[in-house]
């Protein structure tokens, strides 16, 4: 399941995940611990240094990969909400740019999914490149996208959730800013896998996405 913030991914990758009795891995999640560990060394993603730091913090990434208990730690620390915050937000895009950063926390991902794979019988694996880079013979690959206003509400209703501020001014140019960063950067940039079912979720609900879904899984 691959595409930008805010198309409602997380939300029907794990309940695809809970309805096909498979795992879930979110990728997004690993890119952001490893930013927090960047950001809690002082440096930012583009400062030298940033590539040293992320790099540690690869080898010490669990994901937890349970679709109705999802967790994510750096060593032993649960890491969520933290990677959730605006700070990470911010400084994600550019750790996610690092090439050697993205090669080795690919190659993580892989053994994950190897591992969930025959461990659950199946993964639903989330992020911007799993259909065009981490499991290119993936059997379904989906895209979901969705406009920027409708990506941009989402997440302010998600932040709100979640007991954060959030201005839908801010969000707005949040969402646009860190499209531009992921399709614009060298290694990996965000797009659709030639194969990949594109899925416009602008005024499908989320039950509507996942019944689309589970009509793809089961064909
Ligand atoms: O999905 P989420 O918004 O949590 O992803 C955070 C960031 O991680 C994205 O904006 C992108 O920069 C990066 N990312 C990536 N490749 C993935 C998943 C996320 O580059 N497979």
């Amino acid at each position: 399941m691959d595409g930008p913030s805010g198309t409602g991914k997380s939300t029907v990758s794990r309940r695809l995940a809970v309805a096909c009795d498979a795992a879930y891995l979110d990728t997004g999640a690993m890119y952001r611990a490893l930013t927090l560990a960047v950001l809690r060394a002082g440096l930012d993603g583009e400062a030298p240094g940033s590539t040293e730091v992320a790099l540690d913090a690869v080898a010490a990434v669990r994901s937890v990969t349970d679709p109705r208990a999802p967790a994510l730690l750096l060593g032993d620390e649960d890491v969520e909400p933290e990677i959730r915050g605006p700070q990470v937000t911010r400084a994600v895009s550019a750790v996610s740019a690092l090439a050697e950063v993205r090669a080795a926390l690919v190659e993580r991902q892989r053994q994950l999914i190897a591992t969930a794979v025959d461990e659950s019988g199946g993964i639903v694996v989330e992020g911007r490149d799993i259909g065009s880079v981490v499991v290119p013979d993936a059997p379904l690959k989906v895209y979901l996208t969705a406009s920027d206003e409708i990506r941009a509400a989402r997440r302010a209703a998600q932040d709100r959730k979640a007991g954060r501020d959030s201005d839908p001014g801010t969000v707005l140019a949040d969402v646009r800013r860190r499209d531009r960063l992921d399709s614009t950067r060298k290694v990996s940039p965000l797009h659709a896998a030639s194969d990949a079912l594109v899925l416009d979720t602008d005024g499908l609900s989320v039950d509507a996405v996942l019944e689309r879904l589970l009509e793809l899984v089961a064909e």
